[in-house]
């Protein structure tokens, strides 16, 4: 079904009450009494489901009928507009459960984030949007079961680093085919940067403004492959570097040596307010140039706790260069830090509050040691091993029940144990799946040296640069089990899937088992 098929006209009940509120909108300061009028569909950036509780989830759109404005606007007027939203049992929104008003605010780019709450546990609705006579897609989601139910089954997926000009998100088209309660994506959602792409033409500069990055979201958010994934089911967003400038680190950012435009901390506030603008996440619009934590967990009843890191804003620079490197002599840090003291103390304390059978950690950077001969990765937990290793104390002294750790970033899949001992590499402490690309590809030229080099260390059971798409992941209450997925191709719009490798772990014993 296309984007037009899903128009409807609204009810007159709707309507007299988006018309209520656009007057009251208005007295209140708007330029265009008797309502805002937009001769053009402004749902073209999809709508979105995330942070799901288990009575609450949060929906989002935003309105751009000119989504590739350059000014990053949208081709919105400068007021703001009333959006009538609505949460339904059915498809059809014949029983329909809560709505309301939201105003999109031309200062927020026109996005809407609705808390929808109220909500029964562990039960699937639909969701839609109205606005200046417009309809939006429908969108499917799901709440989460409570911290004190049981239950049997949890699927999901891991998805990370979708380069627009790298390639066509098929990968997207078969998470939108799978039967999933929810997406947990962990980072470079979008990419900063310039120039042109091998695949999909990308004629467009690094980003250097907050319209710049609005424009850049919007370009990537108008793939429908990308937007039927959302429609699909609530994500679990989190960022990486690329949402903001390469490699950065905490408040400072040295890559290329080329200063941007702004000085570092005003353009990543404007990255900061652009990501709020985008994602269907529960946090307050960010203030100023100061932190914005978005670092924050889920239950799936007592299943899975769930805790989402930031592992970009609160760390301290990259030892010895921003990425693969030999040992330099300020290495390692004693002052290292990779989430921030308030984060870590945060992390230890809702893993040792946690009676999840399963305690998941998803986050952004390759965690267990993956030494390539002499060199180390610098921008990954490699680079912090002190912190690393407050990490690996906590979950050996608190006998954390069956960590896994999730992870994006390098543009490889991979599946293997966190060793207790980070040097020596023995003694399997937690499980840790990673993502490959959804569309970023792994340098050619070093792919299968480094496969060689990777999948040759004892701990790490698989290791693929090659392929792209995504980990499918099913949590039972005694087995975990993850599907390495794969699609045939990103330089064509349209692709088959097919499972690379799975690995199930047993309660109890962290070490990946081929399944
Ligand atoms: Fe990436
Ligand atoms: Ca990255």
């Amino acid at each position: 079904m296309s984007r037009r098929d899903l128009r409807a006209p609204l009810s007159r009940r709707e309507f007299l009450q988006l018309v209520a509120t656009s007057a009251a909108v208005v007295t209140a300061g708007s330029a265009c009494p008797g309502g805002v009028a937009l001769p053009d569909w402004p749902f073209t950036l999809g709508v979105a489901s995330g942070d799901p509780l288990a009575d609450r989830v949060v929906i989002w759109t935003r309105l751009a009928p000119d989504p590739l404005a350059l000014d990053g606007l949208g081709g919105m007027p400068d007021v703001t507009v009333p959006v009538w939203w609505e949460v339904a049992h059915d498809e059809a929104f014949r029983s329909i459960v809560r709505s309301g008003v939201a105003i999109a605010h031309p200062s927020l780019a026109h996005s809407v984030h609705v808390d929808v709450n109220g909500l029964e546990p562990d039960r699937w609705y639909f969701y839609r949007f109205h606005a200046a006579g417009h309809v939006s897609p429908v969108g499917r989601m799901r709440t989460f079961p409570r911290p004190d139910q049981a239950p049997a089954l949890a699927r999901f997926v891991t998805a990370s680093c979708q380069h627009f000009a790298s390639g066509y998100y098929t990968a997207h088209a078969a998470i939108a085919e799978e039967d999933l309660d929810f997406v947990a994506f962990l980072g470079d959602y979008i990419y900063e940067s310039g120039g042109t792409g091998p695949v999909r033409s990308h004629v467009i500069g690094r980003v250097e403004n907050l319209a710049g990055y609005r424009h850049r979201y919007a370009l990537y958010k108008s793939d429908a492959n990308l937007q039927a994934a959302h429609l699909l089911c609530p994500w679990i967003i989190t960022w990486d570097d690329h949402e903001v400038a390469n490699n950065y680190a905490g408040d400072f950012f040295d890559e290329n040596a080329t200063p941007p435009q702004l000085p570092f901390l005003e353009l990543r506030a404007a990255a900061y307010q652009a990501w709020y603008e985008h994602q269907p996440v529960r946090v307050l619009p960010p203030k100023g140039s100061g932190d914005f934590r978005i670092y924050r967990g889920f239950d799936y009843g007592d299943l899975a706790r769930i805790l989402v890191l930031d592992t970009r804003q609160y760390r301290s620079d990259q030892d010895c260069g921003d990425v693969i490197g030999p040992d330099c002599a300020t290495f390692p840090n004693p002052n290292g830090t990779m989430l921030g003291a308030a984060q870590e103390a945060w992390v230890f304390d809702r893993l040792d509050a946690s009676q999840a059978l399963w305690n998941v950690l998803a986050q952004q950077v390759v965690f267990s040691p993956t030494p390539i001969g002499a060199l180390r990765n610098f921008d990954q937990w490699d680079g912090y091993p002190l912190a690393r290793q407050r990490i690996v104390d906590f979950l050996v002294d608190a006998a954390i029940r069956n960590p896994v750790i999730l992870t994006g970033d390098i543009h490889s899949a991979g599946a293997g144990w966190l060793p207790r001992d980070t040097t020596g590499l023995t003694g399997p402490l937690a499980s840790e799946f990673v993502a490959t690309g959804i569309s970023s590809t792994f340098p050619e030229a070093l792919a299968q040296l480094a496969k060689d080099i990777i999948e040759a260390l004892p701990h790490v059971s698989f290791f693929d640069p090659f392929g792209r798409g995504y980990c499918r992941h099913e949590l039972a209450r005694d087995r975990w089990r993850t599907d390495f997925r794969v699609v045939s191709t990103t330089t064509q719009p349209v692709a088959t899937v097919s499972t690379a490798a799975s690995f199930v772990v047993e309660d109890g014993n962290p070490v990946p088992q081929p399944a």
